[in-house]
């Protein structure tokens, strides 16, 4: 279980991004700016956010047999990560194509192509890199299936993180292998649906525990983080910056957490690490391009 620090199976999209002035509505046409293509995916993203810090990481993902595949493989493996398991072809590769207005109020639509094509059985065909990793993390862009068939792969000893997003329901099999659920106000007010009482962190982190996962991080923007689990509830201050774009903050929250989970380090410990590496990915604009290196993040 030693070739690699974390695990990332998820999804890996190209972001297709205009600026217009106004966003379209039903059977206009606007003229925006120049297009601007930006690899993203919230798998993609962490296997990158991971790697930048030094982690030793691999991406079991899919892309298609097109430019915006290989962009994508470009920028993993341009930041370190480990690209055996990313699969090519069968659909396109996913894109979102966003329009943002000057106010940076946006659309988006998102074709997940490739991403809905990573089926339980490419997990299964990659039993080698479960066993070789300590951490295993998820999000929700790829299907739910494939997400349950993650659970059932895990290696003994290792550990799984989640970030339900975008937010469904969750089996309980998949609710229990958590350590942790990582979820934002949204995911959190989502995944506990009209039954989740409460208005502070503190209520949503206790409904999520009773639902099975063994520790539950709620992650608070420019306030922080809550690590939660049978241990107690702990907040963790976020570090403050300067934010000029919040993209990816939560994906190089989590990368950086499950990395350091799989160092040993106790959930609190982990999350401290993590949001020093949230506030430096919020200094700059972009999801990937605004990961910090482990220098970077000393520097804060
Ligand atoms: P998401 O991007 O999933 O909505 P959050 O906005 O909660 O998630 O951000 C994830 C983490 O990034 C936070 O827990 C915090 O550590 C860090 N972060 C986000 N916004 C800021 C900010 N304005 N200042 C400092 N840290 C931030």
């Amino acid at each position: 279980m030693d070739d690699y620090d974390l695990l990332v199976v998820g999804s890996a999209n190209a972001d297709l991004v205009i600026g217009v002035e106004r966003r379209p509505g039903a059977g206009e046409t606007v003229l925006g700016g120049d297009l601007a293509v930006h690899p993203g995916g919230k798998g993609a993203n962490q296997a990158v956010a991971a790697a930048r810090l030094g982690a030793r990481t691999a991406l079991l993902a899919r892309v298609g047999d097109d430019a915006h595949g290989r962009l994508l493989l470009d920028a993993q493996r341009a930041a370190g990560v480990d690209t055996a398991g990313v699969l090519v072809g069968g659909a396109p590769t996913g894109v979102a194509l966003i329009t943002v207005d000057p106010s940076g109020d946006n659309s988006i639509v998102v074709s997940p192509g490739a991403n809905g094509r990573l089926t339980p059985e490419d997990v299964r065909a990659a039993a080698g890199l479960f066993r070789a990793s300590r951490v295993v993390s998820a999000q929700l862009e790829i299907p739910l299936e494939t997400v349950v068939e993650v659970v059932r792969a895990l290696a003994p000893g290792s550990r799984f993180v989640l970030n339900p997003s975008p937010p469904r329901p969750l089996p309980p099999q998949v609710l229990a292998a958590c350590d942790p659920l990582i979820v934002n106000e949204h995911e959190a007010r989502a995944v506990l649906g009209a039954s989740g009482a409460g208005e502070e962190p503190e209520d949503w982190a206790r409904s999520l525990l009773a639902r099975g996962p063994r520790s539950v991080v709620v992650t608070l923007g420019a306030r922080g983080a809550l690590v939660a689990s049978a241990e107690g509830m702990t907040r963790v201050p976020s570090v403050p910056v300067t934010a000029v774009d919040t993209t990816g903050a939560g994906d190089a929250f989590t990368a950086a957490l499950a990395w350091r989970l799989g160092t040993g380090a106790t959930l609190a410990e982990a999350a401290g690490h993590a949001v020093r590496v949230g506030a430096a990915a919020v200094m700059r604009r972009g999801a990937q391009e605004s990961f910090p290196t482990a220098a970077e993040v000393e520097a804060l």
